[in-house]
């Protein structure tokens, strides 16, 4: 049984919709969102100005991935999940960022399991996102929306980790990312593509050819829920 850290709920405000509660924040800082109003037609973070909200479902099952497939149905970014999921692993949790006028156009997913090597917990956040959305950077634990200063060769160079995502092959490389975690960043889809796994060295995941699943297209029926991600909910 894994014991969360406190404090999940940090700046998040949770609303009701389709009888699925969801916490609605800042994709960049965390931090509370204003929505939209006669005033404004954009959401709004006290810190980063105009923002599209990421919002996060409180809990997570197969109802859940099917709700978020259908408000994702029809938009250009992907839900990555790997799959099959590394020997006991398990889905932990699904995000998305957009709102009504503007669609989807970002995403996360959360998975949980043993570290690989030293074993204990580890996490793993994918990140499906368009340019200038700024969750996956926030992940990284690297500042602004634009990995791009922050990679440790340019993206032309070797790459250093690959996955196949939908069957595609897809270069990563490494991102100079907070300590406390190790992360990666390529293009799938036509979106950035984050890679963010805690503790650092549950990097080694990327050591073999990871495969990636777009739940959008496909829901592996045989996948299997876990306790809701810290991650997800305002850990980091
Ligand atoms: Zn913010």
């Amino acid at each position: 049984m894994r014991i969360h850290p406190s404090g999940l709920t940090r700046g998040c405000q949770t609303t009701h919709r389709n009888g699925m509660g969801v916490s609605v924040s800042c994709p960049r800082c965390g931090g509370p969102v204003r929505p939209p109003d006669l005033m404004h037609t954009d959401w709004r973070c006290d810190s980063d100005g105009v923002v599209l909200p990421l919002h996060v479902p409180v809990h997570i099952g197969p109802e859940i991935v099917e709700a978020v497939r259908a408000r994702m149905d029809g938009s250009a970014a992907p839900l990555w999940s790997p799959w099959p999921l590394p020997p006991g692993w398990t889905l932990t949790g699904v995000g998305w960022v957009g709102d009504d006028r503007q669609g989807v156009r970002g995403s996360v997913v959360a998975c949980s399991g043993p570290a690989p090597l030293q074993g204990g917990p580890a996490d793993l956040l994918l990140i499906a996102e368009e340019p200038g959305i700024g969750l996956g950077t926030r992940f990284a634990g690297i500042p602004g929306s634009d990995p791009g200063p922050f990679l440790d060769s340019g993206l032309g160079g070797t790459p250093h980790a690959k996955v196949r995502a939908s069957g595609w092959p897809a270069s990563l490389w490494t991102v100079k990312s907070a300590e406390d975690r190790c992360a990666y960043v390529g293009e799938a889809k036509g979106c950035w593509l984050y890679v963010v796994a805690w503790p650092a060295a549950a990097g080694y995941l990327l050591a073999e050819e990871l495969s990636l699943v777009d739940l959008v297209d496909t829901l592996p029926p045989q996948l299997v829920y876990g306790a809701p991600s810290p991650y997800l909910h305002g850990a980091v």
